[in-house]
């Protein structure tokens, strides 16, 4: 396991003011109840830069985000609105508490309190709040701290993976962003987590955030463990290969959660995603126009799973082959004589396959074996 975290209670009110934005926010909130909540407070007590805050209101999000700039989106399911504060966003939400008519179903939402509006989060290190008015103590009714500073995981109540499974997906994201272990109790009621009663959108959406945390791959590993995610036997390997790639020399191929969903074969679409990956890892090109030849026009995520499968010749492909092309066009063939048809784009093909191949260079060498391969005088290859 890894170091257990350092938290500073004390410190609190000192970071809580340092966050760009605050003093907009406290003005904004002034006489109302509102407090930060969530991921904001466990991270500020980590001391660790958070990227968003929630804020929780116990009344109208409107005024408050009107005083703020912004506007409330009446959501059909509840009152949300998010605010733009320059380098900060503020999601605001009417406090509420949520009760499940079906394992796995969205829940139904009702006004309420602060404290039941914890009470309904998925860990108790998420389930703290401090208040923007008055004194900036930390409100901790499940003992978040405590777990934060043992580095555990620890859920509300024994039926909370069977409400929503897809806290077992954001239980292994955790984990392996903080290197966090389970408390016994949730480490146990993890693996009869039942991720069937969830709709494959709300589960990709919860992969899709795991996907672009520092190591997927533990994620992965953990829930595979506790048995609540099938997935083929290779993907941890290549999805953790994939990632690794698309955050350092691949950056921009694809995206990093399109890649996932397929290395974990999600859906027919990634199912035939790693099929072909699969089909291209075993191609063994010995020319570059050979490498061309097997690997252009495919989507960039069948290029990453291959090349996470073990094809390494695909880097080259990637860096530097994909995106030479010829100096000439068809329309210098046509004012060479050759007719429009598919002799010009034999021709091309046949100069760019020698371009690649560095068996041409430069204009004129690359117009005179295109017009052999038009003119039929030299077969194309
Ligand atoms: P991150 O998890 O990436 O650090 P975060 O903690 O802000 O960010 P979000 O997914 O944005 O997490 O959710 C905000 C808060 O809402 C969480 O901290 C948690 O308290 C609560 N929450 C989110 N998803 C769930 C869920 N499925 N069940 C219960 N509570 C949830």
């Amino acid at each position: 396991m890894a170091d257990k975290p350092t938290i500073d209670t004390a410190g609190l009110p000192g970071r809580l003011r340092a966050l760009p934005g605050l003093d907009r926010l406290q003005t904004a909130v002034s006489g109302i109840p509102a407090y930060l909540v969530g991921g904001a407070v466990r991270d500020l007590l980590l001391g660790q830069p958070h990227p968003d805050l929630d804020v929780v209101i116990e009344g109208d999000v409107a005024p408050v985000a009107s005083a703020l700039g912004g506007e409330a989106i009446e959501h059909e399911r509840f009152q949300t609105a998010k605010v733009n504060l320059g380098e900060l966003t503020v999601d605001l939400a009417r406090a509420r508490a949520e009760t499940y008519a079906e394992p796995g179903a969205l829940p139904e939402v009702s006004p309420a309190t602060l404290q039941d509006d914890l009470s309904r989060r998925d860990f108790t290190i998420n389930a703290m709040a401090v208040p923007l008015s008055g004194e900036p103590e930390l409100i901790d009714p499940h003992g978040g701290a405590d777990d934060l500073a043992e580095g555990q995981l620890r859920v509300l109540h024994e039926g909370s993976f069977r409400d929503d499974p897809t806290r077992a997906l954001r239980a292994a994201r955790y984990a392996a962003r903080f290197g966090f272990e389970l408390e016994r109790g949730t480490n146990d009621l993890v693996r009869g987590a039942d991720l069937r009663t969830v709709s494959d959108d709300r589960i990709d959406a919860e992969l899709r955030r795991l996907a672009v945390e520092s190591d997927p791959a533990r994620a992965l590993v953990l829930l595979r463990e506790w048995g609540v995610l099938g997935m083929p036997t290779d993907a941890v390997p290549v999805a953790g290969e994939a990632i690794r790639l698309l955050a350092g020399p691949w950056e921009g191929v694809v995206d990093r959660g399109d890649a996932l969903l397929a290395a974990l074969g999600r859906g027919p679409a990634g199912e035939q995603a790693r099929a072909a990956a699969a089909g291209l890892a075993e191609a063994t090109p010995e020319r570059p126009s050979q490498a061309v030849q097997a690997a252009s026009g495919r989507p960039g995520v069948e290029l990453v799973l291959a090349r996470a499968m073990g094809a390494e010749w695909l880097d080259r492909y990637v860096s530097e082959l994909r995106h030479v092309s010829l100096e000439i066009d068809g329309s210098d063939l046509m004012s060479e004589g050759v007719s429009e048809g598919p002799d010009i784009g034999k021709g091309l093909e046949a100069a760019l396959s020698a371009k690649l191949d560095g068996e041409v260079s430069g204009r004129s060498e690359e117009l005179k074996v295109a017009l052999a391969v038009a003119r039929g005088e030299i077969p194309e290859d």
